[in-house]
């Protein structure tokens, strides 16, 4: 099942003067339960092409489809719920909210989503197993570790239940260890609920454990390991 179509995408910046392509002509196809890591050197197009995937940005060419919609064509509330309801995000410097618990930053979306409130308040208390924070559950995210609010900003991703997640260098912040433990999570959740990830990264160690890894170079795509995804049933 595909998740995530990409054709042809391009993003040319100065189209006035000399042009910079950020993005030259991609092609990305993802099919559910992928864990797939972008790499490439420093400007070789990875923020460029999540913010695409995402809807953040415009290309300049190609367009974009999620589970069937072309997101390009989307513009204003159209595009802002879009993202809301099929869109997680996780961002390098977790963007959690301060004043807010644990709990209550992973119920946010849910909450502006008026899901029912029961509904809300079981899958926090999932979510919050399954990343080993019960503990923490009323904490606000300065009392927590940079590893500890990195995972509350997966878990507050994953809530709503998205299509995929896409992650922006999400361990660039922390340190090994914390990495490490990232990472087992975010594979644990791709296992068990079959969630699919796409995330840019420069750590040599987090490429490791991707199962689908994508090279840009200059704005292309030059090269691609076929997936080894275990694709589960749901
Ligand atoms: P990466 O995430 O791999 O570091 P980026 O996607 O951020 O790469 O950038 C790709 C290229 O596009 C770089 O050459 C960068 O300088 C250029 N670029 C990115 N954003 C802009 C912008 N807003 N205006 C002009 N050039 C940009
Ligand atoms: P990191 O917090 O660096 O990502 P872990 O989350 O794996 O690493 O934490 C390792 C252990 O240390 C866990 O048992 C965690 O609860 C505990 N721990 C780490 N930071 C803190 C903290 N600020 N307060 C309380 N316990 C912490």
């Amino acid at each position: 099942e595909t998740v995530i179509d990409a054709h042809n995408l391009s993003k040319i910046y100065d189209e006035n003067t000399i042009p910079v392509y950020a993005l030259n002509k991609v092609h990305l196809h993802i099919s559910r339960g992928e864990f797939t890591a972008i790499k490439g050197p420093s400007g070789s197009g990875k923020t460029t092409l999540l913010n695409m995937i995402g809807g953040l940005d415009i290309p300049s060419e190609g367009f974009v489809e999620i589970n069937g919609t072309n997101i390009t064509e989307l513009r204003g509330n159209k595009l802002i719920d879009f993202r809301l309801n099929n869109i997680g995000f996780v961002f390098q410097s977790y963007n959690l909210i301060p004043v807010l618990t644990a709990k209550e930053n992973i119920e946010f979306i849910m909450l502006l989503q008026k899901r029912p409130k029961q509904e809300t308040e079981q899958r926090v208390l999932e979510l919050l197993k399954q990343i080993g924070l019960e503990d923490k559950i009323n904490k606000r995210p300065r009392e927590l570790s940079g590893g500890q609010q990195q995972r509350v900003a997966v878990a507050r991703a994953l809530a709503p239940k998205p299509q995929f997640i896409l992650a922006d260098e999400p361990t660039a912040n922390l340190d090994s260890v914390s990495a490490e433990n990232l990472l087992d999570m975010m594979l644990k959740l791709n296992e068990e609920e079959n969630m699919t990830f796409v995330f840019s990264t420069h750590d040599q160690r987090v490429i490791n454990r991707a199962r689908r890894v994508i090279t840009l170079e200059d704005g292309k795509m030059v090269s691609d390991t076929a997936p080894t995804t275990i694709v589960h049933e749901k």
